[in-house]
């Protein structure tokens, strides 16, 4: 047995490695760079974790969050292995101890925060050490475009510079392109090996909704598939969170409400009673999940729409971690739409980083009013190229209502195209239903042909069909561009009416008509 294997038995407790960890930890083992992209929950840590065991000296563990630190060290230390942090929570006699337990030898594992890594003292200290190796966990904290740009993390690079002969893994669940691209540029991993695993999870069965009494179907949901199982609702705000949780123990369910406005003691009974008792529904808002691990959550239910589709491709994926089948069933409103796009605007954020929230917004959006496949649709936002149908999720199952849009599509496509593919959607919009605007005159798109030539939908309807092209493929964003529309090689056949296109009939704009908020 290898001396990886043996240590997941000994000390892990686990019997056998998953997807590619076998072949990340004999790359790192051997000394060799590693990049890892992996889902949450897909058990990133025993891969830097299992080679830092085997090989001689500490493992130095940078991570973003602080929070997480004094959790991860104390798992270890459960299982018996030496770790400690330093971070910015200790004191001055605290750091002294871990420091010299540093020099001396005793520690397995070191978790750092970046900034303190990459400061003159701490190379100093770590130089006169041995190192196994270097992990930089939540790698896409590098990138500038991702969400969680950290710029601490830029300085991560020097680790080259420094330790030339310390193999280093960077592992991140942020599997799109760009993303992965700047990790690697940014921290001088050319050379590593990339291991990419599946975002898949092909026994979760989506389905999602607009609602019209959300309530009511939830319930039949619930009642028609889980009379007994365990799940999570997820809601927006706290009190719908009381209110649902109320509403379905009147029901007879045993429904506990979960959110951080709670006393953090009953948090935690109601965690554990989640995790030990049968049949449990915890109505939650976002707080509750992370480090959660019950393999036997049934179904995962969203009473509002998640704020992008990493957001919901981490809630749902709390649903059948055993791998037996689950479902993740979702209704949302248009208020969901508006409470979410204010909270965005409201945000201290940059406006870039307000671009980009609303950006993946719209890609959420999106998926809801796909007609095609949803797995399909969310493999394809992480990058992952997939069969066109699963077979398992409601768009695969029962295909929904269409129209012929192809006729409108080809004004959406040619007036992206004739205002040079460098603008949002809401200027091209602003084309097609013949806007009197400023911009649009300075820049002489009032005398394109397609100007005006949308009149018979508002600007609500062309919002939600340039949304179900972007999901099919037909466009792009351009995030580098402020968020233009690009035309992509697909739009060709469409634009030349050799392809129909289909749209989803019942969706957000039927209902936004009614608001003027939107
Ligand atoms: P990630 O960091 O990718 O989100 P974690 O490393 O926290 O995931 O792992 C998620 C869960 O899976 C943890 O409870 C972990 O102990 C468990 N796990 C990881 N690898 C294995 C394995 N080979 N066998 C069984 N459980 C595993
Ligand atoms: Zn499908």
């Amino acid at each position: 047995m290898s001396r990886a294997l043996e240590i997941l038995n000994s000390t892990f407790g686990y019997s056998e490695f998953r997807h590619n960890q076998a072949d990340i930890i004999d790359t790192v083992i051997a000394g060799q760079d590693a990049f890892v992209l992996m889902p949450t929950g897909g058990g990133k840590s025993l891969c830097y974790q299992i080679p830092a065991l085997v090989r001689d000296g500490v493992g130095v563990v940078v991570s973003p969050l602080i929070a997480l630190m004094q959790d991860q060290v104390d798992a270890l230390k459960q299982v018996g292995v030496k770790a400690a942090f330093l971070n910015s929570t200790l004191n001055a006699e605290a750091r002294q101890a871990v420091e010299s337990d540093l020099r001396r030898g005793e520690l397995d594992f070191l978790y750092i925060a970046p900034e303190r890594l990459a400061n003159d003292y701490t190379l100093q200290l770590l130089q006169r050490c041995t190192i196994s190796l270097f992990a930089v966990d939540e790698a896409h904290c590098v990138s500038q475009w991702g969400h969680d740009f950290r710029p601490e993390y830029q300085q991560l690079r020097i680790l080259a510079q420094y330790f030339p002969d310390i193999p280093r893994i960077a592992l991140t669940a942020t599997a799109d392109k760009r993303t992965r691209y700047e990790i690697i540029e940014q921290l001088d991993l050319q050379q590593a090996r990339v291991f990419v695993n599946s975002f898949d999870r092909p026994n979760i069965r989506y389905t999602l909704s607009d609602a019209q009494n959300s309530r009511d179907r939830l319930w039949r949901f619930i009642q028609e598939n889980h009379p007994r199982d365990a799940g999570i609702v997820y809601c927006l705000s706290r009190k719908k969170v009381e209110t649902t949780a109320h509403w379905l123990s009147g029901k007879g369910r045993t429904a506990l409400p979960y959110h951080a406005g709670l006393p953090a003691e009953l948090r935690q009974h109601t965690q554990a009673r989640f995790l030990r008792d049968e049949g449990v529904i915890i109505v939650a808002t976002i707080a509750f999940g992370m480090g959660i691990d019950k393999p036997d959550v049934r179904f995962v239910a969203h009473l509002s729409l998640p704020k992008n589709i990493e957001a919901y491709y981490q809630e749902t994926g709390r649903a059948g971690r055993d791998g037996n089948s689950a479902n993740a069933w979702m209704s949302y409103g248009l208020q969901d739409v508006i409470t979410l796009r204010q909270m965005m605007q409201e945000s201290s954020g940059s406006e870039e980083h307000k671009r980009i929230t609303q950006h993946k917004l719209e890609a959420m959006l999106a998926l809801c009013e796909t007609v095609s496949c949803r797995r399909s649709a969310i493999l394809g936002y992480f990058g992952e190229s997939s069969a066109d149908k699963c077979g398992n999720c409601d768009n695969c199952l029962n295909p929904p209502e269409t129209w012929d849009a192809t006729e409108d599509a080809q004004k959406a496509l040619s007036a992206v195209y004739r205002s040079g593919q460098s603008f949002g959607v809401t200027y091209v919009t602003d084309i097609l239903v013949g806007k009197d605007d400023e911009r649009i005159q300075k820049n002489g798109h009032h005398h394109l042909k397609v100007f005006g030539l949308g009149k018979h939908h508002t600007q609500v309807d062309w919002r939600s069909l340039f949304r179900q092209l972007i999901a099919q493929g037909f466009l792009h964003i351009n995030m580098e561009r402020y968020g233009a529309l690009q035309l992509t090689e697909k739009a060709r056949p469409l634009l030349k009416g050799q392809e129909q296109l289909l749209a989803r009939k019942l969706a957000i704009p039927k209902l936004a008509k009614k608001s003027s908020s939107s």
